[in-house]
């Protein structure tokens, strides 16, 4: 089954932009995933190929039409798609590792990309989309949270990471940060690797880097400790 992305926006030259390289762009050229970027513009109705209009109740901006934008989404997941509805949103549920091993999982999304002020809010109803945020920051459009989300997910997709096993020891997965990386020289500018690090001894290198990960943790990442295991002391 090939995880099929669909992302609406009025910037499909956006697409696939970052992700055309590298491990997700080798994947994108073997049929590991697919993407179509579609116009929304294209399933406008006048002259102009209108797709916002002024905010109902006054102020400053423009919101992007409920009628167009459910046009598009009907055309490119129609009833019967599995895919889940994705609006990248400030306002969205803060994406997680979990969350992206979850769509990573499914058959696909559909990824609506939000530009001016917003959506007009019943569409976001009206059609179920998930609203996704990428973090505590406002965008000028959904499109650059469209491609952390894809890139977060592709990388999780069978066959993308050369090393499968490096997915499951990243940051996150065991509710923790990882811990530091070193490699050769074995000193630099006075520098030295941590010496259980080069004793050969795998038991005390996994209890060192455990430990490591915990230290970084409760150091900056408290909420994901309380998170996971009972405070420790
Ligand atoms: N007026 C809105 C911000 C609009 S920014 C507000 O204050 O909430 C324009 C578009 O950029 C949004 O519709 C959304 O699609 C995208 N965007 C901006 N910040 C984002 C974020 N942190 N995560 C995901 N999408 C974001």
């Amino acid at each position: 089954m090939t995880f099929r992305a669909s992302v609406l926006t009025l910037y499909p030259e956006m697409f696939p932009g970052a992700l055309g390289l590298s491990l997700a762009g080798r994947a994108l050229e073997r049929g590991d995933w697919s993407l179509e970027a579609v116009q929304i513009r294209e399933f406008a109705s006048d002259r102009h190929r209108t797709v916002d209009d002024t905010p109902a109740g006054g102020g400053a901006g423009m919101v992007m039409r409920a009628d167009i934008l459910a046009k598009a989404i009907d055309h490119v997941s129609p009833p019967g798609d599995q895919r889940p509805r994705l609006l990248m949103s400030p306002r969205g549920r803060p994406l997680a590792q979990e969350r992206v091993r979850e769509l990573a999982a499914g058959a696909g999304a559909l990824i609506v990309c939000g530009r001016f002020e917003g959506v007009d809010q019943r569409v976001i109803e009206a059609r179920g989309l998930e609203e996704v945020s990428i973090g505590d920051y406002i965008l000028s459009g959904g499109e650059p949270a469209a491609l952390v989300l894809l890139d977060a997910v592709v990388r999780l997709l069978p066959g993308v990471m050369g090393n499968e096993a490096s997915g499951s020891e990243e940051s996150f997965e065991g509710g923790l940060l990882e811990h530091p990386h070193y490699t050769r020289p074995q000193e630099w500018e006075r520098r030295a690797i941590p010496e259980v690090l080069v004793s050969g001894n795998h038991g005390k290198i996994a209890e060192w880097r455990r430990a490591e990960a915990e230290k970084l943790t409760r150091e900056r990442r408290p909420d994901l400790l309380a998170a996971t295991q009972p405070v420790r002391k």
